[in-house]
């Protein structure tokens, strides 16, 4: 379903400016921050003012339909709400940020909240990392 449609389905009223704004955080795979949301909504409508980017980002994730993540660059960086969940890499030297999905670190998760005496609602995992040198990087033809 579309950032559209699920604001539409909260009830919230969608301005076109709204609208590009949801459009651009849609199109984007990068977790942009809000400054770069901004760069690009101005393209689509060059009306549209960083404060507008600011107040609209805050309502979508104030409904629950993007998250806000931190990846300690001092930038707030938002996604829609991902269908699947998934963890993140941050690469500290380019600041590019990786998407990975591990079923042992979900079941290990779960495992350690159980024992702790708790079931396990959510999680966050961000691993920050620098490439390898070439020549340590792990074959894929294994
Ligand atoms: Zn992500």
């Amino acid at each position: 379903m579309s950032l559209e449609q699920l604001c539409i389905d909260k009830g919230m009223r969608m301005t076109e400016q709204r609208r590009v704004i949801a459009r651009v955080l849609e199109l984007a795979s990068d977790h942009p921050d809000t400054e770069e949301l901004y760069n690009r909504a101005i393209k689509i409508d060059s009306g549209i003012s960083i404060s507008t980017v600011y107040r609209t980002v805050a309502l979508f994730e104030d409904a629950g339909i993007i998250e806000r993540h931190d990846f300690r660059d001092g930038r707030a960086r938002y996604e829609p709400m991902p269908d699947a969940h998934h963890d993140h890499l941050i690469d500290m030297k380019s600041g590019k940020v990786i998407e990975f999905h591990s079923e042992e670190i979900e079941v290990l998760q779960e495992a350690i909240a159980r024992k702790l005496g708790y079931r396990l609602v959510d999680h966050r995992l961000e691993l920050f990392a620098v490439p390898l040198p070439a020549e340590d990087q792990q074959k894929d033809d294994t």
